[in-house]
């Protein structure tokens, strides 16, 4: 039976992972621009899922469907999609193609279909379990899940149970054969703890391990972004050391407290003022994440979003700027962005130009 994975946008790391956990069980991933026979897997995200969704409702093969926006939206998915996948894939995806295979009709534990509706997961994935790719290479996942619950955040709604870590041993042996070793991971300078209190040493044995004259180490920088509350000295001297990022990046969200509260971030500005002056300090630069038109901004509150961003790139700092996005699966996802308030547009413009801030700024009009 052959197993194709369609690529699309947002979806390369996973299709990296996918290959390398079903050729763990003796399968291929075939690479693919369309649906194609036998099976064709996709992975939809909330950018890709409208024309993915449109293509496996007429694709003349099997079609599974998994990913964060899979994942959530499931039911509407599955009128599509003959199978989804709900949560992580590597097991589960393996089970299912074994089913689909036998021709069994056994429900598979973390997948749904439109007659049989959704049989719940029975495990959480042990990353050291499945390399983090193959031949196809991609980012180490060297942490996944999150404890913290951000209103807008799918992170800890699809990989739920808090923060689990890929051994120092499977990383160092994943990262062998590559000259340039990038992670992805929710929070890099929480690797090795619970994602609440840092346990630095863990990080240090981490990249201590992983230090070869022909290797270049990338930590803490897209995507392995940081907490603000996880920028200490201590973290930033181990980056000086061992890595070879010049940026540190991190997001701060609002320039309100009331609005970090309400998201349930964990950190108030200051905490992310505090990150700033730490990396600056040390000699990086600081990327700071900021999000404007969340659904229950106050104009005031807005104004001093774009006061921070102003702030920041005043002080050398790169803003990476979004306008609000509801995303399925999670507490906001049922509340659109709130308007931007009319010097906003201008205002970000302005400092794109300037080349101190990137992100969607053409979507914040
Ligand atoms: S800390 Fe980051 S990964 Fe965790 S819930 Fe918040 S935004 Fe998501």
């Amino acid at each position: 039976m052959r197993v194709n994975f369609r690529r699309a946008r947002g979806t390369a790391n996973t299709e990296a992972t996918l290959a390398a956990a079903l050729e763990r069980d003796g399968r291929s991933l075939h690479s693919t621009a369309r649906s194609a026979a036998d099976v064709t897997c996709y992975s939809l995200n909330v950018a890709n899922a409208p024309a993915l969704i449109a293509e496996m409702a007429g694709a003349g093969c099997v079609t599974i469907a998994g990913g964060p926006h899979a994942s959530a939206c499931w039911v509407e998915v599955a009128r599509a999609a003959d199978y989804v996948v709900v949560g992580e894939g590597e097991r589960t995806l393996a089970r299912l193609l074994d089913a689909i295979e036998a021709g069994s009709a056994a429900p598979i534990t973390g997948t749904a279909t439109a007659a049989g509706g959704l049989v719940p997961t029975d495990h959480a994935v042990r990353l050291d379990a499945y390399p983090p790719f193959s031949h196809r290479k991609g980012f180490i996942e060297c942490s996944r899940g999150c404890p913290h619950a951000c209103a807008y955040c799918q992170t800890p709604r699809l990989f739920p149970g808090g923060m689990r870590h890929r051994s120092i041993e499977a990383c160092v042996e994943t990262a062998r054969a590559l000259p340039d070793v990038r992670f992805v991971t929710p929070n890099a300078f929480a690797y090795g703890s619970d994602g609440r209190t840092p346990r630095f040493g863990k990080v240090r044995r981490l990249l201590t391990s992983l230090a070869r004259e022909d290797a270049t180490i990338w930590f803490g920088t897209f995507p392995s972004e940081v907490r603000p509350e996880f920028v200490t000295d201590e973290a930033l001297e181990l980056l000086r050391s061992f890595c070879a990022n010049t940026r540190v990046h991190f997001g701060l969200q609002s320039g309100s407290d009331r609005v970090l509260a309400a998201l349930g971030r964990g950190h108030t500005v200051v905490d992310g003022m505090i990150a700033v002056d730490r990396v600056l300090d040390h000699g990086f630069v600081p990327v700071v994440d900021l999000i404007l038109g969340f659904p229950f901004e106050t104009d005031a509150e807005q104004e001093a979003t774009l006061v921070l961003a102003e702030h920041l790139a005043g002080r050398g700092c790169r803003v990476h700027a979004h306008r609000f996005m509801p995303l399925p699966g999670t507490p906001l996802a049922k509340y659109p962005a709130r308007a931007l308030v009319p010097t906003a547009r201008r205002r970000l413009g302005r400092l794109a130009l300037d080349g101190k801030l990137t992100g969607s700024v053409s979507d914040l009009g």
